[in-house]
Parts: C-alpha cells; sequence; structure tokens
C-alpha cells in the first residue's frame, strides 16, 4: 500500500492552538492534521482530521476510534466509490492508515496518560481501573467525610493535615476543601464523575490533593498527644498562616 504521511498542520497561530472541552470535561488540545489521500484514482486534497476530541465508548472496538474527520472529503471519497475510481476496500483502508498513524503519535506522546491502545480506549472500566475502585471509593469517601465536618466549625475547630495545625477558618483550609472538583447531584452523575476520577487515578499522575482534617478539641488533644516525641519534642507545627491558639507543651 502506498504510505501516507501525516503531517500537523499548523491551525491556530496562538500558542497552545485551540482548547476544546474533552471527554471527560477538562481541558483538551484540538489537533488538526492536514492529509492528502489518494485513493485509486482519486484524490482528496488537505483533507482534515482532527484529534483530542470526545469520542464515545459505544464504538471503542471498531478501527477508526479516536479520530474525527472532515465530512466533505469522506463524500467525495463514497462519490469516488459510486463513479468506480475507487472501491470501498481501498477507501476502508487509507481511513484506517491514517487513524492507526495517529493514534501511533497518541500513544509516542502519553496522550490520556495512555501506553497501550487498550488504555488509551479507557474509560475508568478497563482491568486495570476495576482493580483501583475499592482505593478510589475509599479516597472519595474520607473525602466526603472531611467535607461533612467541614461543615460544623463549631465542633471542629481544628485541621490537620501532616504536621501542621489550622485554625477551622484558616484560608488553607477552605482551600484544601474546594481542591477536589468532582461533586454532582444524581446518581448518574456521580457514576460517570467516579469513572473519570478512578481513570485517572488509575492511568495518569493526577492526583488530588485531600482537604486538611477537620478534628473535635478531644480529637486535636488526641491527635496532639501522638505527636509528642519521647524527649518531649513536637512532630508538629502551627500554620503560619492562621496562626491558631495552642499549647506548644
Ligand atoms: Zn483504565
Ligand atoms: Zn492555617
Amino acid at each position: 500500500m502506498q504510505s501516507r504521511s501525516v503531517d500537523r498542520y499548523v491551525f491556530a497561530t496562538t500558542a497552545g492552538g485551540i482548547t476544546v472541552s474533552g471527554w471527560d470535561g477538562l481541558p483538551a488540545q484540538l489537533e488538526i492534521f492536514t492529509v492528502t489521500v489518494t485513493v485509486g484514482s482519486e484524490t482528496v486534497p488537505d483533507m482534515r482530521f482532527y484529534g483530542g476530541l470526545d469520542h464515545h465508548p459505544i464504538r471503542r472496538e471498531i478501527q477508526g476510534w479516536g479520530v474525527a474527520v472532515e465530512l466533505a472529503g469522506v463524500m467525495q471519497m463514497l462519490d469516488a466509490i459510486t463513479t468506480a475510481k475507487t472501491d470501498i476496500g481501498e477507501v476502508r483502508a487509507a481511513l484506517v492508515d491514517i487513524a492507526e498513524t495517529l493514534e501511533r503519535k497518541w500513544l509516542g506522546e502519553g496522550v490520556r496518560g495512555a501506553s497501550t491502545p487498550d488504555s488509551l480506549r479507557c474509560f475508568g472500566d478497563c482491568p486495570r481501573c476495576e482493580a483501583n475502585v475499592a482505593d478510589v471509593r475509599r479516597i472519595r469517601a474520607e473525602v466526603n467525610r472531611r467535607r461533612e465536618r467541614y461543615q460544623y466549625p463549631d465542633r471542629y475547630p481544628y485541621a490537620v493535615s501532616g504536621r501542621s495545625v489550622h485554625r477551622i477558618t484558616c484560608r488553607e483550609v477552605k482551600r484544601s476543601m474546594q481542591s477536589l472538583g468532582f461533586t454532582s447531584d444524581t446518581a448518574e452523575d456521580e457514576e460517570r464523575l467516579f469513572r473519570i476520577e478512578l481513570r485517572a487515578y488509575t492511568h495518569t499522575d493526577v492526583r488530588h490533593e485531600e482537604p486538611r482534617l477537620p478534628l473535635t478539641p478531644e480529637e486535636f488533644d488526641r491527635w496532639r498527644a501522638e505527636r509528642v516525641g519521647p524527649q518531649g519534642g513536637l512532630r508538629y507545627q502551627p500554620c503560619k498562616i492562621c496562626n491558631p491558639d495552642i499549647a506548644l507543651a
């Protein structure tokens, strides 16, 4: 088969190109490729193909998945079949060749955190993701527990993480409560968002920061007691932003 070169066609002059909303609702980079495609005696010049767009998982086992195409170019090919300038096998082979070329490029770049065709097609439902379901559910439950506590600052006047102690009113605590973006109103949405988070957890380096842990005064006393060394040294420190009123001994 004759080879086709797929060259990146720089469509946008601004750095970074065009940003679109990706399958997971996060910003994705629209990529535009221009390919002159010859099928039989018909040539479709400068035909556009697009990457970075949203594709339904229902067709992910079919060749060509993950690539969008300029429909008018496809029409020209169909017309060429009708007039016997090419045949349907040649058209199909050409489109598959382009899709596979683009997929090799994306896998080389680690698009969607993927290094294999299967992981590229994962929507939070591959075997690796399924193995992490319990972990991600546990993380979400803990995040929800902390956010719930945050609603009652009188009951939970302190918040901790690592070595740091904050007042519950500290802006750093507030920021940490907002760090995990996935909240939803409906069960269906909840499941969809869970799968997005699961996929990110499994296939990418994305790790959401856990909110600071709000504590009651009694819980805080215990937390603090566990962080006093044998020689009386303290393994905790008050936040410099909110300067919580705690005894340092
Ligand atoms: Zn997966
Ligand atoms: Zn603070």
